[in-house]
């Protein structure tokens, strides 16, 4: 029986593939048949992904490549359209917070280093938006494809030390919506655009935030599992089945819209 949730042959696209999120969307793709285009900056970490996925099956290419460069993904973009012939999936994973940009305790706002705030901002703005025009612009010429974009817990209510991350994933939410609405009215009901905003995951970003070295939760951790009304932090692999979703016929109706993977986070107000 033909599932409304396949995407099997599909062409996807994951930037930050070398990532913990970016890693296992990818992996989560290509187990449903998806072929895969591990797109990441730092080599060694793509290199080691791209074997990995292998073993899932052969249709995966590594670029090592940056989201900020906008000709280089046009160009990209057209060599996997001569390649594959199509791009259906663009799943933007580059991103998260930069050394400097998340602040410490004993510091303020005002001890921000501006290019700690510019880079932060910069890589999470720019490096889903490059992506998406790169990609949508295909997207757009062929009539059909769904982006993915990844937002954050930091867009709904403030979240102390990480103003430069809260703001540009911020951003990310209504480009997710202005770009949905452009694809929609200009370019036919086929080229869909949402985001999902992940609860708390422990991951390389976060893990000194959340655990402390010996092992027990951080003060953080405690508030944030207050605020979770399952209690607990997510596995990264339950990002996957929502990524799938939007990205298949069972959401042909759905653009526009921020998902939270939250365990509850954003829809308790704490009391
Ligand atoms: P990660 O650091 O494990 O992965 C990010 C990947 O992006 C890395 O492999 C890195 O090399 C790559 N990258 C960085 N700059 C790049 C660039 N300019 N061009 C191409 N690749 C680049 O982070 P993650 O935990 O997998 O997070 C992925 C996304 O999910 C980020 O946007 C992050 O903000 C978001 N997010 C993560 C969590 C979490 O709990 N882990 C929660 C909410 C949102």
């Amino acid at each position: 029986m033909e599932s409304m949730f396949d995407i099997s042959g599909k062409v996807a696209v994951v930037t930050g593939a070398g990532g913990v999120l970016g890693g296992s969307i990818a992996a989560s793709l290509m187990k449903a048949g998806a072929k895969v285009v591990a797109l990441d900056i730092r080599q060694e970490n793509l290199d080691k992904r791209v074997d990995e996925l292998k073993q899932i099956h052969n249709d995966v290419i590594g670029i090592a490549g940056n989201v900020l460069d906008l000709d280089n993904l046009k160009d990209l973009a057209r060599q996997i359209k001569e390649k594959w012939n199509t791009v259906d999936i663009l799943v933007n994973c580059a991103g998260g917070n930069v050394p400097g940009a998340t602040l410490r305790e004993d510091q303020t706002v005002f001890d921000m280093k501006i290019e700690d705030w510019q880079k932060v901002t910069d890589l999470n703005t720019n490096g889903t938006v490059y992506p998406c025009l790169a990609f949508g612009e295909l997207m757009a010429e062929q009539g059909s494809g769904s982006i993915i974009n990844i937002s954050s817990m930091a867009t709904y209510s403030a979240i102390t030390r990480v103003p430069g991350y809260s703001v540009s994933k911020t951003g990310i939410n209504i480009f997710t919506q202005w770009l949905a609405t452009e694809m929609a009215l200009k370019f036919g009901e086929k080229v869909r655009v949402n985001a999902i905003a992940p609860g708390f995951f422990i991951g390389d970003q976060n893990r000194a935030v959340l655990i402390n070295p010996d092992g027990s939760y951080t003060e953080r951790s405690k508030k944030v599992l207050a605020r979770t009304p399952m209690k607990r932090f997510g596995d990264i692999s339950e990002l996957n089945g929502a990524v799938q979703f939007l990205c298949s016929d069972a959401a042909t109706f759905i653009t526009g819209v921020i998902l939270p993977v939250d365990g509850g986070f954003t829809a308790f107000s704490g009391v």
